[in-house]
């Protein structure tokens, strides 16, 4: 490809562009060439960028787009097959149109969260200042985020505890996005653990951070889809996925939310045992004596 690029400069005396691809070592090169005429002879000159990194991204933003779309279409299409349906005579049936009236309301209640996880992964992405790191009692925010879900477990008959620090502890983060990290977390595993299983959030000091581990007793997740959960969009198991609510988004906020906080996010997981989700995140430094 590159002498192809090069014979072609030298043939039409035009700077010509190309790519070289090195499947051995996964790269690809953007390649520019221009004749060069030199007093032995005539030369060329060819300047290569390292292009895999650019290029991957953009096929990256091509697949959200599309993904995206895919997601918006999908509750969209419910909501106007269901309308259709009521135009065309189920106005005239109670208890059909009952039904398909509140469809449309569970349908256009999916397409608002998944905008809202959208709205909320773009805000991260663009915008890391808007959140305020400061300190914030992280045993507060972790009992809070129990008490907030503890009605959900009840109803699912799922057990539902904190294990609470021994004494305060104090962290440096965005209270908001800290919440948001804990929901998210023990909506998961309370969507994903069977009637009758168990789901913690333990709060602890590690070192100069603090622990956060929920754990559950749920379905778990297999080894390949170990590192891929926290891509956006992707689920292990899509209708299941989508008939407990998730937008596929959960995790990719949660892990863009660690990162904004300069803390650590790990899985630990068996299938048909559980999973375990550790995230820390920095205490304030210590203050002088
Ligand atoms: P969703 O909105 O689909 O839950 P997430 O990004 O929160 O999206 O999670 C991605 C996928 O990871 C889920 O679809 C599910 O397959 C898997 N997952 C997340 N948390 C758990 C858990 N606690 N137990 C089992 N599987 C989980």
């Amino acid at each position: 490809q590159l002498q192809e690029i090069i014979a072609q400069a030298l043939s039409t005396g035009k700077m010509v562009r190309g790519e070289v691809d090195l499947p051995r070592r996964k790269r690809l090169l953007d390649v520019s060439a221009v004749v060069l005429s030199l007093e032995s002879g005539p030369g060329c000159l060819a300047v290569a960028y390292d292009v895999t990194d650019l290029r991957r991204l953009e096929k990256m933003r091509r697949e959200f787009v599309s993904n995206v779309s895919h997601e918006l279409k999908t509750p969209l299409t419910s909501i106007q097959a269901y309308a259709d349906t009521l135009l065309n005579g189920g106005l005239e049936d109670d208890d059909s149109s009952r039904m398909f009236v509140e469809r449309i309301v569970e349908q256009s209640e999916r397409l608002s969260l998944l905008i809202q996880d959208l709205l909320r992964l773009a805000k991260i992405e663009s915008e890391p200042e808007a959140y305020r790191l400061e300190p914030c009692d992280a045993g507060a925010i972790a009992a809070t985020a129990v008490q907030d879900h503890q009605a959900i477990a009840d109803k699912r008959q799922v057990q539902l505890e904190l294990i609470p620090a021994e004494g305060p502890l104090t962290v440096i983060a965005d209270a908001d996005g800290l919440r948001t990290i804990l929901n998210n977390l023990v909506i998961n595993a309370l969507s994903y653990t069977p009637s009758g299983g168990r789901v913690t959030l333990g709060v602890r000091r590690s070192g100069v951070r603090v622990l956060f581990e929920v754990q559950d007793t749920g379905v778990g997740i297999a080894k390949e889809h170990q590192s891929r959960v926290f891509e956006r969009f992707y689920r292990v198991n899509k209708s299941r996925a989508r008939s407990v609510g998730g937008t596929g988004l959960g995790l990719a906020i949660v892990r863009h939310l660690v990162e904004v906080m300069q803390g650590e996010i790990t899985l630990e997981s068996e299938l048909g045992t559980g999973s375990t989700f550790r995230v820390w995140i920095p205490t304030p430094p210590p203050t002088g004596p």
